[in-house]
């Protein structure tokens, strides 16, 4: 196992005293001042300090240079444009794991320096009540995970490429990380010759010079900062049409392109068949990266979804299941990434539905009775809800591990919760409300309330109770329509494990 130096210091000290370190030589403000500051948020309970109140981030532009390898940090110059929601006298960014060599704000030196996960920035002069904001960061973006801390980046056999979700944006770039705030993102990669980069949204061209190549991508849609991406490495770019003329774009290991080819050309049917359930799709491109890397979980970055190889080249794997899992990306499009959560308490919507579509696709193509998983789902809800919490009330991840909020409860459990309702308000009325859902919230974010409020007006009739119940409740309610299935007794792990 490799050993890194970087490593030894902690996180946190380290990362102070570099911000200071520059304040130090870039403006002494910072530096004299016995850190007046307090980290901020949005007030998710989740994740407290995520997101930061007073400003609304229209654009980012995010240049990274990548070195030539995956272990040493990138740097990178991060520019946000924001309207200050308040008077402001000084500003919070989201930002963990880097260097930061200078700030400006709106073109002049503004003095930095760290408190907890925040970047705290002090402007020249206060900003006022809806004045424009032009933050420009300078820093290093490293993809060597700190200990006990998940990274943003994910290192790769021949490169990088990102999975920021649910809260590791800030380890890579500054920003306002909370998918409540959306806003547009241009992404500009320099790397030396031999590599491609490819980010979300549409190439805006590519420049060589010198040895090496800056690559410029752009969205056409607002998106949360949890689903940029950016992929380094040796790859291969494959294009192809989907319906009505929907640019595909795939992204994988150039040495693999044919092996992965049966898979890479089910996409255009996949995404006919998901518009057909909920409408037109709703960005610009859409496409797989495949990497390289064991990450355990694959993920809906907007417009280019991560999987691993491994998913399409391990034989454990039947073919139903592998496009089953393409299809839950996919539909995340929809469900997660154009109508994006308000809150993380929301997060049943993304995985809900997303499992929703998985195991539709799953019965639709392959005979996999949606029945059955809902029932085996039911047996064991209780038990996922005693240790994930009810749907739409997770208990809080785990510190540093960006995946532990994503737990059975809000897949198959609320799934099950989709399901229900479906039970409930028949067949008709629950596919009125899925395209209406992605209609109405389209390039928006959305509250749980939102969806209890349009099913109630899609079903004429008020839900709130069906919902209390199945969102929010320790116990899952019985079935409608299925008096007879039963829930199996909740276990006690921990009293089970001291024993055993
Ligand atoms: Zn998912």
């Amino acid at each position: 196992m490799p050993h890194s130096l970087r490593s030894v210091i902690p996180r946190a000290r380290r990362t102070t005293a570099a911000l200071l370190a520059s304040a130090v030589s870039g403006c002494l403000i910072a530096a004299s001042a016995p850190s007046p500051t307090t980290p901020l948020g949005i007030g998710d309970p989740l994740f407290p300090t995520l997101g930061n109140p007073g400003y609304d981030v229209q654009s980012y532009d995010l240049s990274f240079t990548y070195p030539g390898s995956n272990s040493k940090p990138l740097t990178a110059v991060t520019k946000i444009k924001a309207w200050a929601t308040q008077r402001l006298e000084s500003v919070n960014l989201d930002f963990a794991y880097g260097t930061v060599q200078s700030v400006d704000v709106n073109g002049v030196p503004a003095s930095f320096t760290s408190a907890g996960e925040d970047l705290v920035i002090t402007p020249a002069a206060p900003l006022p009540r809806g004045g424009a904001l032009r933050i420009t960061v300078r820093h290093t973006s490293d993809p060597v995970p700190a200990k006990s801390r998940d990274s943003g980046w994910v290192r790769t056999n021949d490169g990088l490429v990102m999975a920021n979700q649910a809260d590791a944006a800030h380890l890579v770039f500054p920003c306002n990380d909370h998918p409540s705030d959306k806003a547009m993102f241009t992404i500009h990669v320099t790397t030396p010759d031999g590599y491609t980069a490819v980010a979300n949204g549409v190439s805006r061209g590519s420049e060589r010079t010198g040895g090496s190549t800056t690559w410029t991508y752009r969205t056409r849609h607002p998106m949360a900062t949890e689903l940029a991406q950016v992929s380094i490495g040796r790859s291969t770019v494959l294009y192809r049409r989907g319906p009505h003329g929907l640019p595909v774009r795939d992204v994988v290991p150039a040495k693999d392109a044919t092996v992965l080819e049966p898979w890479l050309k089910k996409t255009p049917g996949q995404i006919a068949w998901m518009e057909q359930k909920v409408g037109l799709y709703p960005f610009e491109t859409y496409g797989l990266l495949i990497a390289q890397a064991q990450t355990g979980f694959e993920l809906e970055t907007q417009t280019l979804s991560l999987f691993e190889k491994q998913v399409f080249t391990d034989p454990a794997y039947p073919a139903w299941y592998v496009e089953s899992i393409m299809v839950h990306e996919l539909s995340h499009q929809w469900f997660g990434d154009s109508v994006s959560p308000r809150g993380w308490s929301d997060l049943w919507l993304n995985e809900g539905h997303a499992t929703w579509y998985e195991a539709l696709y799953a019965e639709e193509t392959a005979h996999r009775s949606l029945e059955t998983r809902m029932k085996a789902a039911y047996t064991r809800s209780d038990q996922w809800r005693a240790t994930g919490g009810p749907p739409a009330d997770p208990q809080p991840a785990k510190a540093g591990h960006k995946i532990s909020l994503f737990r059975p409860n809000v897949y198959d459990g609320s799934a099950l919760v989709l399901y229900a309702l479906r039970q409930e308000i028949g067949r008709p009325a629950f596919e009125r409300l899925e395209r209406a859902w992605v209609a109405v919230h389209r390039d928006g974010t959305a509250t749980t309330a939102d969806f209890e409020h349009l099913a109630s007006v899609i079903a004429g009739r008020d839900l709130s109770v069906f919902f209390r119940a199945w969102l929010y409740s320790e116990k899952t309610p019985p079935m409608p329509g299925h008096p007879d299935w039963k829930r199996d007794p909740v276990q006690a792990p921990t009293a089970a494990r001291q024993v055993g």
